[in-house]
C-alpha cells in the first residue's frame, strides 16, 4: 500500500515532489498551499523586473524541458507560466489544496497529524517544501508606522500604486532591489536608494531567443539537453571555485570591478558602490542594468545610516529625505526555515528546540527525532552559483528512494551518529567557503552559523543524495528506537 504523503508548499519543490509521486503511481498525497495560487517565490515576487539570474534552461526541471523560453533569463511571469504548465501536464493541480496554511504537524508515534485551518488529518509522511525565502523581513526602524505615504515590501509589491512621477525611497540593494530599481527609476520622479552595504555586481549576459533559436530548441534533438549541460558545467567549473576561495576568486573580483568601472564613471559613486569584503560572501548580484540606473540624474545612492522613518520620509544621520513611497527591499527571514509552523516530533520534541543553535538536517533533508519528515530546500542546500531546481530534484529523488523502506519497516528517522558525522563534515567544508567571515548575509544566523548554503559542488550533492538511503536511517518501532535494523 502506498504511504499517504502531505506536501507542504506548491512552489518548485512541492510541485516536483507531487509530480514524482504521480509518475511513480502514488496518488495518496495532498499538497497544502497557503496561497491561492501555485508557484511559491515565483508567485510572490512579482515586482517590476523580477526574474531569475540563472538561465531557465537550467533553472527548470530536468524531466520537463521547455522550448517556449523567450530569452536566456526569462522574467517572473514566464517562470510562473512554466510551473503552471508543469502542474497541468503532470495533472497535480487537482491535488493542491489552496488557501490551506499548515499551522501544525505533530508525530504521534505512528503517523503525522497535520493541522490546517483547524482541521487535523493523519499522514504517513510529511514533505516540507516551504522555501528559504518565503517570509519577507521588514526592518525594525523606528517610526515605520508613522509614514503617511505608501509603503510595501518588494515581495508584496503594490501593483495598484502608480509610481509615475513620485518620490520613491528604496531601502536595500540586494538582488531584488537591483532588479526593480532600473524599472522604478524610469517611472519615478526621483529615487533615493538607501544602501547599508554595497554588493558585488557582475553582468548578466541576457539575450532574447529569436524565432530561429526557438525553433532549434523545439526541433533539434538533444539541443536543450546540451545547452543545459553546458550552463551547468560552466557554473560548477568557474563559479563554485570562486566561492570556495579557489582559482577563480580573483577573476570574479576583477570581473566585478571591471563591470563597476565600465558602468559607473563617477569616482565618488564608484567608491560608494565598492564592497570591502570578498565577492560571494553575500550573494553576488547578477545584473547589467542596475549600475546604469544608479548613475541617472534623478537617482541618488544614500549611504548615511537610517535613524527613523518620519511621516514625510526618511531621516538619516546626515539629513532628511522626503518620499511618497517607501519600498522595503530588505530580504527575508531566511534562517527561520519552517516558522511559524509548529513541528513536533518524537517524544514531543519540537523543531524549535532541536534547531536552537541553528537549523540543520542530514543532506538538508531529514533529522533525528522527526521520523518520516523530509525537507526540500532545507538547511544548507542553498547555492550561490548554480540552480536550486537541480538541488530540489536530488532531494526528491532521495525522498522517493526512502519511501519503499518506510513502507516496509514503518516510520524511519536518520541515525543520530549519521547526523553528527554530517554536521562535522559540513563544518569542515564550510571553513574553506567565502561566506564565513567578513560580511553579514541572509546565509547565516545572527550568531554567524551558515545555515542556508551548501558548501560543496552540486555534483557532490547529487552523489551523496543518490546513495541508497537505508544505512543512514533507523526504524522507529512502537517498542523502541532501532528495534528492527534496516535491510542493508
Ligand atoms: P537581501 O539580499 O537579503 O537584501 C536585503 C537588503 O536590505 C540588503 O541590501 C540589506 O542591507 C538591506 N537591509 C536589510 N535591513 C536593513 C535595514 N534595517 N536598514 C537598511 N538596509 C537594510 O534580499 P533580496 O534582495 O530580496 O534577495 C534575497 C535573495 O533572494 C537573493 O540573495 C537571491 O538569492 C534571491 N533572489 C534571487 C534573484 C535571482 O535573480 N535569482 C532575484 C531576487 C532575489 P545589508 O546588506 O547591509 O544587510
Amino acid at each position: 500500500m502506498s504511504p499517504s504523503v502531505a506536501i507542504i508548499g506548491a512552489g518548485f519543490g512541492g510541485l516536483c515532489m507531487a509530480i514524482q509521486l504521480e509518475r511513480a503511481g502514488i496518488r495518496s498525497y495532498t499538497v497544502f498551499e497557503k496561497a491561492d495560487g501555485l508557484g511559491g517565490t515565483w508567485r510572490d515576487n512579482s515586482y517590476p523586473g523580477a526574474g531569475c539570474d540563472i538561465p531557465s534552461h537550467l533553472y527548470s526541471y530536468s524531466f520537463e524541458k521547455y522550448a517556449s523560453w523567450t530569452r536566456r533569463y526569462p522574467e517572473q511571469p514566464e517562470i510562473l507560466e512554466y510551473l503552471e504548465h508543469c502542474a497541468d501536464k503532470y495533472d497535480v493541480r487537482r491535488k493542491i489544496r489552496f488557501g490551506a496554511e499548515v499551522e501544525r504537524a505533530a508525530f504521534d508515534g505512528t503517523t503525522w497529524q497535520v493541522t490546517s485551518g483547524g482541521r487535523t488529518e493523519a499522514f504517513d509522511v510529511v514533505v516540507m517544501s516551504v522555501g528559504q525565502l518565503n517570509r519577507p523581513r521588514l526592518p525594525d526602524i523606528p517610526g515605520m508606522s508613522d509614514f503617511e505615504g505608501t509603503s510595501f515590501h518588494s515581495a508584496r509589491w503594490n501593483h495598484d500604486h502608480d509610481l509615475t512621477g513620485r518620490r520613491v525611497a528604496v531601502i536595500g540593494n540586494g538582488s531584488s532591489a537591483a532588479q526593480f530599481i532600473p524599472r522604478v527609476a524610469e517611472q519615478a520622479g526621483h529615487l533615493h536608494v538607501f544602501q547599508r552595504t554595497p554588493n558585488w555586481v557582475i553582468p548578466k549576459p541576457d539575450t532574447a531567443f529569436g524565432p530561429l533559436a526557438r525553433l532549434a530548441f523545439r526541433f533539434v534533438p538533444g539541443l536543450q539537453r546540451v545547452y543545459r549541460e553546458w550552463i551547468y558545467r560552466y557554473a560548477e567549473a568557474t563559479l563554485y571555485p570562486a566561492l570556495a576561495q579557489g582559482w577563480s576568486a580573483e577573476l570574479l573580483k576583477k570581473r566585478a570591478l571591471r563591470h563597476l568601472h565600465d558602468q559607473v564613471p563617477d569616482p565618488a559613486l564608484r567608491a560608494k558602490l565598492t564592497p570591502d569584503y570578498p565577492p560571494g560572501c553575500k550573494r553576488v548580484v547578477i545584473d547589467s542594468t542596475f549600475y546604469p540606473a544608479l548613475t541617472r540624474a534623478d537617482v541618488d545612492v544614500v549611504t548615511d545610516g537610517i535613524v527613523r522613518i518620519t511621516p514625510k520620509g526618511i531621516e538619516t544621520t546626515e539629513g532628511r529625505y522626503e518620499a511618497d513611497t517607501i519600498v522595503y527591499a530588505t530580504g527575508f527571514r531566511s534562517t527561520e526555515f519552517l516558522a511559524p509552523m509548529e513541528v513536533v516530533g518524537r517524544d514531543e520534541r519540537t523543531l524549535e528546540e532541536q534547531w536552537k543553535g541553528g537549523a540543520a538536517a542530514y543532506l538538508g533533508i531529514s533529522m533525528p527525532n522527526f521520523p518520516n519528515l523530509f525537507l526540500l530546500y532545507g538547511p544548507n542546500t542553498n547555492l550561490g552559483h548554480n540552480s536550486i531546481v537541480f538541488m530540489i530534484e536530488c532531494q526528491v529523488r532521495h525522498v522517493m528512494s526512502c519511501l519503499p523502506h518506510l513502507s516496509a519497516t514503518g516510520p524511519m528517522e536518520v541515525r543520530p551518529e549519521v547526523m553528527a558525522a554530517w554536521r562535522r563534515q559540513l563544518d569542515a567544508a564550510m571553513t574553506r567557503m567565502v561566506w564565513g567571515g567578513g560580511c553579514q548575509s541572509w546565509y547565516k544566523t545572527p550568531e554567524g552559523r551558515v545555515t542556508n548554503n551548501w558548501p560543496g559542488t552540486t555534483t557532490l550533492y547529487r552523489k551523496l543524495t543518490s546513495r541508497p538511503p537505508a544505512p543512514a536511517y533507523r526504524p522507529v518501532q512502537p517498542g523502541g528506537i532501532g528495534a528492527v535494523r534496516p535491510a542493508r
